[in-house]
């Protein structure tokens, strides 16, 4: 491309998000799971890259000592959970610690960003019957689960503020510390089995030099770029790419989501339609591809299950069935096939899985942005924390149920103790002028009391009573006065 010329804003919005010939966005091949009824996703994280022989592939990896991994060490404990949350499995000595699947994303948004998502959200979970391995990246080969929008707003206000010079200072450095750093020595593959091998070393050379930088989101952390040059050219390429994303989906936040966006014009519009306004205005492709992918498969997870519909008792009597045949059955006859080979079909449960591919962060967004026009969500902003949240049942909703740092409660139970404080204070003040106006009335009555000054201690008793409500004076200081009022001091 010359240097003169000038791009369209659709073709610098593709130009960013394209590869380049240092980085690849598209290191991973994701599948994701779209939940339609329960409105949630499901990631099955690539673990392609994972399977590495017991032999000089792994010993490379045991003698870093970073204090960067170190600390990695120190938050992906290995506690590898089922679907029920239950532990399955514990490793036997020091070296199995390293890059094992986590239990919780929160820890690391402890300790590398804190800023804005209640990651709880986020469901971690092995496979079934998966064994602990050690990983390169410890979300390889988990089930990720959490309600549609929650990925986006993670991605979108994580932070990832780096300059690429010290990402690259840290990069370099990274990859001193593991002795994962020599040199490619032949970055040229001659086969298939040559490309691969060529490919798993890039993929690991890039995990190690983006540690921690791209556990920042749970995006960054299961769509990594493949790295072909550390440079910084490469990395600023990446950074500009993450930076870039985050840019385009906080304003399509905004505009196609936020009802506080000008209300009076736009909240009659349903989100697609503000999105082909958004799209229109700022040159946003507004149409997406996404690949979905059917197949058959005897694995039985979450997904799958939910795919397939089988109940769970038709599974177990399958699994208990017992059909072992000495002679052909007819079909088996008429198909030539052994004797047993249709019974197996009977005994041995299988599965449908339908899952969209997703192999970048972009893709990734596409999909959920998508989605969620489709399914009509919405995000409200909760008027406590001021941060976006996905509106489930409960349209007026004004709190998000997150709990931010260093608090205890969530901030929808936050507003009710506050809402429950301020009616008792509304009662109390009440309670007290009431006690007062007898009084003063009683004394009206009886003549003690002037009813023109009656009338105007009652205006001004109101407005105490409402400022008392309102929190400007304390029920003390409002007591105070109605005590006053008619005795010793002068109405004022
Ligand atoms: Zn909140």
């Amino acid at each position: 491309m010359s240097e003169t010329y000038e791009m369209s804003p659709v073709e610098k919005y593709d130009f960013i998000r394209r590869n380049k010939k240092t980085i690849s966005f598209d290191g991973y091949y994701n599948h994701v799971h779209i939940d339609s009824a329960a409105r949630t996703i499901t990631i099955d994280v690539d673990d392609d890259y994972e399977f590495i022989e017991e032999g000089n592939e792994y010993k490379r990896l045991k003698n870093f000592d970073s204090p960067e991994q170190r600390l990695i060490d120190a938050i992906f404990r290995p506690h590898l959970i089922d679907d029920d949350g239950k532990r399955i499995g514990t490793p036997e000595n020091e070296d199995d610690y390293r890059f094992f699947p986590i239990v919780s994303h929160k820890d690391i948004t402890k300790k590398y960003n804190g800023d804005y998502v209640y990651r709880d959200v986020f469901h971690l979970n092995a496979h079934y019957g998966e064994n602990n391995r050690t990983l390169f990246n410890p979300f390889a080969g988990l089930l990720i689960a959490f309600p549609i929008g929650e990925g986006l707003l993670d991605f979108c206000f994580s932070m990832f503020g780096t300059s690429p010079e010290d990402l690259l200072e840290c990069a370099l450095e990274n990859l001193k510390y593991n002795s994962i750093n020599k040199e490619i020595t032949t970055p040229k593959a001659r086969n298939k089995d040559e490309l691969r091998d060529l490919e798993c070393e890039y993929m690991r050379r890039s995990i190690v030099a983006l540690d921690p930088y791209m556990y920042r989101s749970l995006y960054s952390s299961i769509f990594p770029p493949e790295l072909e040059e550390i440079s910084e050219t490469s990395l600023k390429y990446y950074i500009f790419y993450l930076n870039e994303l985050k840019r385009e989906m906080r304003n399509r936040l905004k505009f196609v989501f936020d009802d506080a966006f000008y209300p009076e014009e736009l909240s009659g519009l349903r989100a697609h339609e503000r999105f082909a306004m958004y799209a229109q205005k700022y040159g946003v492709p507004r149409s997406f591809r996404r690949e979905e992918s059917f197949w058959i498969t005897s694995r039985m997870d979450k997904t799958s299950l939910e795919c397939s519909r089988l109940p769970m008792d038709v599974i177990l009597k399958k699994l208990h069935s017992n059909v072992t045949r000495k002679e052909q059955s007819p079909l088996e006859k008429e198909m030539e096939l052994a004797p047993g080979k249709v019974g197996v079909y009977h005994s041995v449960p299988l599965f449908m899985s339908v899952a969209y591919k997703c192999c970048t962060i972009h893709d990734m967004l596409e999909l959920e942005f998508t989605k969620m026009l489709e399914y009509d969500i919405k995000f409200h902003k909760c008027k406590n924390c001021g941060r976006y949240f996905i509106v489930k049942g409960n349209y007026n909703a004004e709190y998000c149920d997150r709990i931010r740092e260093g608090n205890t409660q969530t901030c929808q139970q936050i507003a009710a103790q506050k809402k429950y404080e301020e009616k008792l204070q509304n009662d109390k003040a009440v309670s007290v002028f009431r006690k007062y106006y007898k009084r003063y009335y009683a004394r009206k009555q009886a003549g003690t009391i002037k009813p023109d000054k009656f009338r105007l201690w009652n205006y001004q008793a109101c407005e105490k009573r409402d400022m008392c409500q309102r929190g400007g004076i304390s029920l003390e200081e409002f007591e105070e006065w109605l005590e006053g009022s008619f005795n010793n001091k002068p109405m004022s």
